[in-house]
């Protein structure tokens, strides 16, 4: 049986030779589940492009559609061409444009200020060679001034020439749809695809969330805070009841497909896969 929505996940280029035995291992066993396509991460300020740009080789040689994520904060227009070049080369059809953060004690400099800027470079550069996906926040960017602003942003890099978009993960499904509304009455056609982060360690995920700007309601902050430090299963078996049920929930209040975040883990989006009816 297939998901009833296209599925698509998400990669961090491994930093070791064991972590890119694991990582193929894992790309292994999800394709299975028919990904639309496979992406890859781009660390801060390019500090993974050779990483990044190998693994998506490799999606590619495996006969899977990859996107490579690039981001464009303390970058130059020349970099960036050079990368889009590099990209059209290896046979790359599909981006996901970020501005990106820099790590602190990196001064801004580059010549690109928000995403918008690199996707109307790479349409200026590459024309529609490249399906170009862009980030958006259901939940707000946590440097926004206000969710209006943060809709706008997002309206102006679909404007630039954005095809999709991929949000942030969330928990709450109602913030998904009221986004996804405000964003048509903006004029925003584009498909917009939830972001879903499986739940398999409690603190992780609580620290992680506190720093992106995704909320984790009081109720599931509270049951995660009291699984922590237990027992493995019950804290994945949990996670996975309520990723879902909201990934449901997702589906049949129209979401275009889902994109996983996969933390280079097979098991968590696999049973979910498997949840949702694959
Ligand atoms: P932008 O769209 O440029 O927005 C950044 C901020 O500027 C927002 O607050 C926005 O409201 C504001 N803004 C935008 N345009 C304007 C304007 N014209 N005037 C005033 N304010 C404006 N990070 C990585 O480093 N590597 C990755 O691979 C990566 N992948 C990601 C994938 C997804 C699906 C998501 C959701 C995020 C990802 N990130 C990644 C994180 C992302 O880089 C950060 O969230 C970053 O802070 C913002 O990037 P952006 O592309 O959304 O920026």
């Amino acid at each position: 049986m297939a998901l009833p929505v296209p599925i698509s996940f998400e990669f961090f280029p491994p930093k070791t030779p064991e972590g890119a035995r694991k990582l193929c291992a894992a790309r292994a066993q999800l394709y299975a589940a028919g990904p639309q396509f496979c992406s890859v991460t781009y660390g801060a300020g390019g500090s993974t492009q050779a990483g990044t740009f190998d693994t998506v080789r490799q999606i590619l040689a495996e006969g899977v559609a990859a996107a490579s994520h690039i981001s464009c904060i303390g970058a130059t227009r020349e970099s960036m061409r050079a990368n889009l070049v590099a990209l059209r080369d290896m046979g790359v059809r599909r981006l996901v444009a970020l501005r990106g953060d820099l790590p602190s004690g990196f001064g801004l400099g580059g010549e690109f200020q928000y995403a918008s800027d690199l996707v109307a470079f790479i349409r200026a550069e590459s024309g529609r060679h490249f399906h170009i996906e862009v980030a958006c926040y259901p939940e707000m960017h946590p440097q926004a001034r206000n969710p209006q602003d943060d809709l706008r942003a997002f309206a102006a890099k679909v404007n630039a020439g954005a095809d999709s978009a991929i949000t942030q993960y969330f928990f709450n499904a109602d913030a998904y749809f009221r986004f996804v509304q405000e964003a048509r009455k903006l004029g925003i056609a584009a498909p917009i695809v939830p972001g879903i982060m499986p739940i398999t360690n409690a603190a992780q995920l609580l620290r992680f969330s506190d720093a992106c700007g995704a909320e984790i309601p009081r109720w599931l902050r509270l049951r995660l805070q009291s699984l922590d430090g237990g027992d493995p299963q019950t804290i994945r078996a949990f996670g996975l009841d309520v990723v879902a049920a909201l990934s449901q929930r997702l589906i049949d209040g129209g979401a275009p497909g889902l994109h996983c975040y996969t933390l280079n883990q097979a098991g968590p989006v696999l049973a979910l896969c498997e949840r949702l009816g694959l």
